[in-house]
């Protein structure tokens, strides 16, 4: 299995070294031709309007959105913003719709608002774990539509959401010591895998 990390800006590295320490084998992703191995991708968080410019400004918009909408894809923050379907009040945000739901870009407040707070996740059967949640200038998801599964939330806001094979987070799971949640996306990867074998 390989995970390729979107390297075009932001929190990519920290992403690396987790997947290192799972003893999963990487690829920094910055052209086309780095999509033929991959398995899956991450894309980090940063900035949504710089993110944007930069897929557009390498020609890659074309080829991500043809990976999301069929393999695993895992946003962090503004990786989230990307995948959503609508970000309230912006046109400079691209989209790969990938995700059904809509999101307010620093929802959770500026930078000066940043914090970090436990958080419940609902990944393993339906019980409950705690997660170091690190919010940054976080989106927030102010509606989840479709088959969106709420996976964990924060009075009241989802935080964590998996629509199909996609996967999103608006706070850092990279920037903690907690490896759960890579880990859960490892085994979406996984279970991808099976179901295309049967
Ligand atoms: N607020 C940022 C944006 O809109 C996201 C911040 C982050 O990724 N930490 O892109």
């Amino acid at each position: 299995m390989i995970i390729g990390v979107l390297a075009l800006q932001g929190a990519f590295q920290k992403h690396i070294d987790m997947l290192n320490r799972l003893k999963v084998s990487t690829e920094k992703v910055r052209y086309s031709s780095d999509f033929t191995d991959i398995d899956a991708l991450i894309i980090p968080g940063g900035e949504s309007t710089t993110l944007s410019k930069l897929i557009i400004n390498e020609n890659l918009f074309k080829i991500i959105l043809e990976f999301t909408s069929k393999k695993p894809v895992f946003g962090t923050c503004a990786g989230l913003i990307l995948l959503s379907k609508k970000t309230q009040n912006n046109t400079k945000i691209i989209s790969f719709k990938a995700l059904d739901v809509k999101v307010e870009r620093n929802g959770w407040g500026r930078q000066i608002n940043s914090f970090e707070t436990t958080v419940d996740l609902k990944i393993d059967n339906d019980e409950s774990c705690n997660f170091n949640g690190m919010f940054i200038r976080a989106p927030k998801i102010i509606s989840c539509d479709g088959s969106t599964k709420v996976l964990s939330s924060l009075n009241g806001s989802p935080v964590m959401v998996r629509d199909g094979m996609t996967l999103g987070t608006t706070f850092h799971p990279e920037l903690t010591d907690d490896l759960k949640i890579h880990e859960y996306f490892i085994n979406m990867i996984k279970e991808y895998e099976n179901i295309r074998k049967n």
